[in-house]
């Protein structure tokens, strides 16, 4: 441990952002560094408890005590060192992280956590901008060939762990990029996609050979890749998208934010043309879901110039503090507040959308609400019950669909014989990533459903240890939170 009185000399202290009237002109990223010395009064902070409640928060085993200690003492390679070890890819966790393992740190019970992802995020920069992160290729190579299919955080995770047991490693994706959500969900404004072809181009070099604009189940059919590779990772994500089946749904206006989001996503990128160009400039927007989804398209409409914004809810408001129900080290379901919320959208929440209006040229120009109270009825599961006499119109030309996704896609799965499970994703067991077919594994949202960024990652890490198991009978690759310091 660093620093014994750090935790009671130093406050917590975080990035701060732009202010929103600056930051709204543009979609670039806004927070605001901290100074060295604040980032190393940061990392003293942490206790380095005894039982590092932490570890049990983070999805990827990350070392935080050691990394924070590391960082106290501005040894930042040795801090770099020890997250690579177990995180490929800090630098998105570190921007994008909803930090589960800050709601589990110790510190927590009484004070403000450590800021354990800020950290994660200096530390992965830092090792950037001092060129300490290159490519490292395996020295050998197995002569083995494994396809990954898909190239958000779980499939390129996957890909940098069995290309460094030396593996021959080719990723194919259907988009024209790679990079699954993070490059076409996630908008700029919270992760510049500078920062993943920073990354991508260290696993280029490392000999992974990316396959852009090709669609496996349809460009390939399984049983090609099947025969051509020795194993095949299956990381598509879980993208079919969750309907709103009401009258109305389809008018032009009512909009499925993954099709908002994506497109402007390239537009950013310097996309021009677009068939169906959907803007939410001087328009009513009514987002519909909350959630990352709905934050980003809020942030994203305000950005178009949108006349005003309002995101319904379903659920009730929650507590800013953490219920009742919910205590230390768990994840609570509390209210999350992001910069996108405090860019000027009104939220609502306890609200249904029963039905939506349109003209006569079938254009959107309103929205038909009740509100809605969850209600137990003896011996019953809560039911959901509109509330008499609340219905209320609302003027809106875009009203944009950010209701969750409903499973994966599943052509390839199909051709391939793969079970799924009861929520329309492929079935293989977090023991081993394997699915009912010998050499064909699936990770990442595709098997766990939606998820999060940090879970992708470690499933790929996780698969990867799996596969190399397959092609070898045994793997060095590291399990969860063994690090695997040796090689970075
Ligand atoms: C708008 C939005 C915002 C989010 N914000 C956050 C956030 O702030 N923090 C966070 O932790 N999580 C966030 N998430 C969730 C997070 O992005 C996902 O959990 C994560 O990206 C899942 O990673 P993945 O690799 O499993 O799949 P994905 O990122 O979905 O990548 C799957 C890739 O596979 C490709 N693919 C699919 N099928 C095929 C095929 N047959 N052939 C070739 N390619 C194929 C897809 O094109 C895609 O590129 C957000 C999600 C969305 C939708
Ligand atoms: S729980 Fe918090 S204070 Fe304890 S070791 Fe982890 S980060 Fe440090």
């Amino acid at each position: 441990m660093g620093k014994i009185t750090g935790f009671l000399e130093f406050d917590r202290k975080i990035e701060a952002y732009a202010p929103v009237e600056e930051r709204i002109k543009h979609y670039k990223e806004f927070t605001q560094p901290l100074e060295e010395k604040e980032l190393k009064n940061q990392g003293a902070r942490c206790m380095d408890c005894g039982i590092p409640f932490c570890h049990s928060g983070c999805p990827l085993g990350n070392l935080i005590p050691d990394f924070n200690d590391a960082v106290y003492k501005a040894k930042w390679d040795k801090a770099s060192e020890i997250l690579h070890s177990t995180n490929n890819f800090p630098e998105f966790t570190g921007r994008l992280c909803p930090a589960p393992c800050e709601e589990a740190c110790v510190l927590g019970i009484n004070e403000d956590p450590v800021t354990i992802e800020n950290i994660e995020k200096n530390i992965a920069e830092t090792a950037f901008e001092k060129g300490w992160i290159v490519a490292r290729p395996p020295e050998t190579r197995t002569g083995k060939k494994v396809a990954v299919v898909g190239s958000g955080p779980s499939g390129l995770a996957a890909a940098q762990q069995l290309n460094r047991a030396g593996h021959t490693v080719t990723v194919f994706e259907r988009d024209e990029k790679p990079g699954g959500l993070l490059r076409y969900g996630i908008p700029d404004f919270k992760m510049e996609k500078s920062i993943i072809d920073r990354r991508l181009r260290v696993l280029e070099d490392e000999g992974i050979e990316f396959k852009c604009g090709v669609h496996v189940g349809k460009d390939i059919k399984g049983e090609e890749l099947k025969n051509d590779f020795d194993a095949i990772v299956l990381c598509g994500g879980a993208t079919v998208r969750r309907n709103l089946p009401i009258e109305g749904a389809d008018l032009k206006g009512v909009v499925q934010a993954m099709d908002f989001l994506p497109q402007n996503n390239r537009r950013v990128d310097g996309v021009k043309d677009f068939e169906n160009e959907i803007m939410a400039t001087g328009k009513d927007v009514v987002v519909i879901g909350g959630g990352d989804t709905g934050s980003d398209c809020i942030g994203t409409s305000i950005r178009h110039g949108a006349t005003s914004v309002s995101n319904f809810e379903i659920m009730p408001m929650a507590t800013a503090d953490r219920p009742k129900g919910q205590p230390w080290p768990f994840w609570p379901m509390r209210l999350r507040t992001s910069s996108s919320h405090k860019e000027g959208a009104e939220r609502f929440f306890s609200i249904s959308t029963k039905r939506f209006v349109g003209d006569e040229d079938g254009n959107l120009t309103g929205l038909i609400t009740s509100e809605v109270e969850w209600v137990r009825e003896p011996g019953k599961a809560m039911v959901l019950k509109e509330v008499e006499g609340t219905e209320k119109e609302w003027k809106c030309e875009l009203a944009l669909l950010a209701l969750g996704f409903t499973g994966s896609e599943m052509t390839i799965a199909e051709q391939l014989g793969l079970e799924a499970d009861a929520r329309s994703n492929i079935k293989a067991t977090e023991s081993d990533y394997k699915t009912n077919v010998p050499g064909v594994f699936a990770a990442g949202d595709q098997r766990r459903g939606q998820s999060l960024i940090v879970w992708a990652i470690s499933e790929g890490r996780q698969a990867a240890y799996h596969v190399d198991t397959y092609l070898m009978g045994e793997s060095e690759l590291p399990l969860k939170g063994e690090g695997d310091l040796p090689r970075v």
